[in-house]
């Protein structure tokens, strides 16, 4: 699960990282009003106006803007508010802007990155660190891969000092300063691990003139199979951000993802769903989703499972690949018949069953009388439904 910038703020100063003040708002006038609120303590006069959506890459989209005037923090919140922000991490249609953050303007001398992150290949939690702040990091990674420091944890002793120095020094905090950042490094680490995060990024992480080192943005992905424990962090979840389908899908505890291609997949078991889309790609064309409708699918789920992918105009023909195992291929088969006709279904669909009952489960779908093109194994499936959308 992810949360706004300003909420991640929220969560590092209850973990002690430093942060600008600021004050997130709905409306121009709120804004401008913020603006003034945080002025009566400012030292100079300059506010940031910040788009709040769920994608980093917001300054270069133009949602980020340093305002020296209410004037200007009226105009710049104009301008933000109810946009279409396109970055690189929205996809090409952007996302609109609701929300914004009004923040005291931080006097930056140096932009570092830092983040806690789960790393799979070494299965640790990894402290990274780089010189090379405000930029886009898988950027940094591509093309000077040295300038990022990782540090891995073990999680029985948690981050030593001697290591999160090592970073401070690394990425180059001037000496004075390194004991600051040093506590910011271990706080991070803190704040990641009491949250359940699977990502706690601040990016950038900033040297201000008099020495200090505080987060100016916050990017937090939380482990959606611990939130149970945080009610505080469920909270914080704004479904404007989210994809209507994989709301919908969620309610009804089926695995969904949006993709761009064609072709609609329902499977069950996120493995075989993986497998699934590769073989789709391997016959030359795009799924539309993932979809892993579990092990329990009912019919009832099955018929939702349909409805949400038929729900996008994209989708030009259905694969269904099953296993049974513990679930059986006669009842997934009732399962499709029913749902096809409830949803009078008018793509192709392709259907792959193997397992427990799947010859009492192709008879039901072969009776059905509904056209359905049955395939023998995943590749069989994966060509008929590709040669049937072309
Ligand atoms: P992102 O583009 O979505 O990652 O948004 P950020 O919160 O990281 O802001 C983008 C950039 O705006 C930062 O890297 C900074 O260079 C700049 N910026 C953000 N806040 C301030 C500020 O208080 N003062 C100044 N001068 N620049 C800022
Ligand atoms: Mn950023």
């Amino acid at each position: 699960m992810k949360i706004h910038e300003y909420q991640g703020k929220e969560i590092l100063r209850k973990f002690g990282v430093a942060t600008s003040r600021g004050i997130a708002c709905f409306s121009v006038d709120a804004a401008v009003k913020a603006a003034e609120t945080l002025a009566a303590q400012l030292p100079t006069k300059v506010w940031v106006v910040k788009a709040q959506i769920h994608a980093g890459g917001r300054g270069k989209g133009g949602g980020v803007k340093v305002a020296r005037s209410l004037a200007e923090v009226r105009l710049y919140a104009e301008q933000i508010l109810g946009m279409q922000l396109v970055t690189h991490q929205t996809g090409t249609r952007g996302q609109k802007v609701k929300r914004l953050l009004i923040e005291e303007g931080a006097d930056i001398q140096k932009e570092y990155y830092l983040a806690v992150l789960t790393d799979r290949a070494t299965q640790k939690v990894a402290v990274m660190a780089s010189s090379e702040g405000g930029m886009d990091i898988e950027e940094v990674a591509r093309r000077t891969p040295e300038k990022i420091l990782k540090e891995f944890v073990d999680p029985l002793v948690g981050i030593t000092d001697r290591q999160a120095a090592a970073l401070a020094h690394g990425i180059g905090v001037p000496e004075a300063s390194v004991t600051r950042a040093v506590e910011q490094i271990k706080q991070l680490y803190t704040c990641y691990m009491e949250t359940d995060a699977s990502l706690a990024e601040i990016n950038p992480l900033i040297l201000e003139a008099d020495g200090n080192i505080k987060a100016l943005d916050a990017k937090f992905n939380f482990d959606a199979n611990a939130l149970y424990r945080h009610p505080e962090i469920v909270a914080y979840r704004d479904l404007d951000e989210e994809d209507a389908d994989e709301i919908e899908a969620s309610k009804f505890d089926l695995a969904y993802i949006a993709l761009d291609g064609n072709i609609g997949c329902l499977v069950n078991g996120a493995g075989l769903a993986m497998a699934t889309m590769d073989t789709i790609k391997l016959f030359g064309a795009e799924p539309a989703n993932f979809l892993d409708v579990g092990g329990g699918a009912t019919t009832e789920k099955v018929t939702e499972a349909f409805k949400i992918m038929l729900r996008n105009p994209k989708v030009k023909g259905i694969l269904v690949n099953i296993f049974g195992g513990i679930m059986k291929c006669d009842t997934i088969a009732e399962g499709i018949v029913a749902a096809a006709r409830e949803v009078k279904l008018g793509v192709p669909l392709v259907v792959r069953m193997k397992g427990t009952n799947d010859d009492i489960g192709k008879q039901i779908l072969k009776d059905s009388g509904l056209p359905i093109i049955a395939a023998d194994n995943m590749a069989d499936a994966a060509q008929k439904i590709v040669a049937a959308v072309q």
